[in-house]
């Protein structure tokens, strides 16, 4: 089945020359999914407020980023970024809220929110949608629960951070990120236990929602990952897809190949090449609901 993607191109910044790929990486990936025929069921959405954002962050923080004062994610302080958040958080929100009522994998084509703490950018990440997505799910009903399964390389340190500074949060939210325990070179089949035991566990803690972060960073040929083949990526996703008993709510997190070539797409078709396997492999199943 061809699921549902959040997308709309505020969500990009364009020529920002950061380092990162990500600014632009959502219109780089919505056009090679174009071009594999993939891109049909493209939703729309609202943005987010600076009050949404104020759910999980300090306010001064929030308003120092958006005034100029405080530093972006990619370290600097172009207003622009500030804005594409918006759009990206809210892409992630939409995504979260159409997976828990339809019980099945949406896509938020999104990165940069993981490093992204309580009053802190940094790593890329400036607000992080991942949990500005699970505050807005559980105000909806104080019965619910979340899980954050951050599949990205690099450790979810920012989110730490902010379930840190919010116990009436984290004690409804279920974080496990595998860069707190892989580094690169590591056997791949110590991580596929570990996802193992961390999908029983948010099995077992009852989430609504699994908010997943697919990220193309974790393959061996990436210049700031080195863990998993092609093949075991796509065996990754279909573990999750398959044994979550719920909604998930899937973006792209991290990835860092690139090689020569004119355009951004061509540029990123390493990375892009991964997510797309990521959302065929979405597509292949349907979700079970949890039987409760
Ligand atoms: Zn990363």
């Amino acid at each position: 089945m061809n699921h549902p993607i959040f997308y709309r191109p505020e969500m990009n910044v364009a020529d920002l020359s950061c380092g990162s790929p990500s600014a632009g990486k959502p219109a780089a990936f919505m056009e090679m999914l174009r071009r594999n025929r993939l891109a049909s069921r493209t939703k729309t959405f609202e943005p987010v407020t600076k009050e949404d954002l104020y759910l999980v962050h300090d306010k001064e923080f929030v308003d120092g980023v958006f005034d100029g004062t405080i530093l972006n994610g990619f370290e600097n302080n172009d207003p622009r970024v500030a804005q594409a958040c918006l759009y990206t958080v809210g892409s992630m929100v939409a995504a979260a809220q159409y997976a828990h009522t339809s019980w099945t994998a949406v896509c938020s084509p999104t990165s940069g929110f993981h490093h992204a703490g309580y009053a802190r950018a940094g790593g890329y990440c400036t607000f992080n949608g991942l949990m500005v997505a699970a505050a807005k799910l559980l105000e909806g009903d104080s019965r619910r629960r979340v899980g954050i399964l951050d599949c990205d390389m690099h450790r979810g340190d920012g989110t730490e951070d902010i379930l840190a500074h919010k116990p009436e949060l984290s004690r409804r939210i279920c974080h496990l990120t595998s860069g707190r325990y892989f580094y690169e070179g590591e056997r791949a089949s110590d991580f596929f236990a570990w996802l193992r035991s961390s999908i029983t566990l948010l099995n077992a803690f009852g989430c609504d929602v699994v908010l997943y972060q697919a990220g193309a960073d974790q393959h061996i040929k990436d210049p700031l990952g080195g863990l998993l083949t092609s093949e075991e990526i796509s065996r990754r996703d279909r573990m999750v897809f398959n044994g979550i008993r719920a909604g998930v709510a899937w973006n792209l997190a991290g990835g860092y190949q690139t090689v020569t070539g004119k355009t951004e797409v061509q540029r990123l078709a390493p990375v892009l090449d991964i997510h797309v396997q990521t959302r065929v492999q979405a597509g292949l199943v349907s979700l079970q609901p949890a039987a409760r």
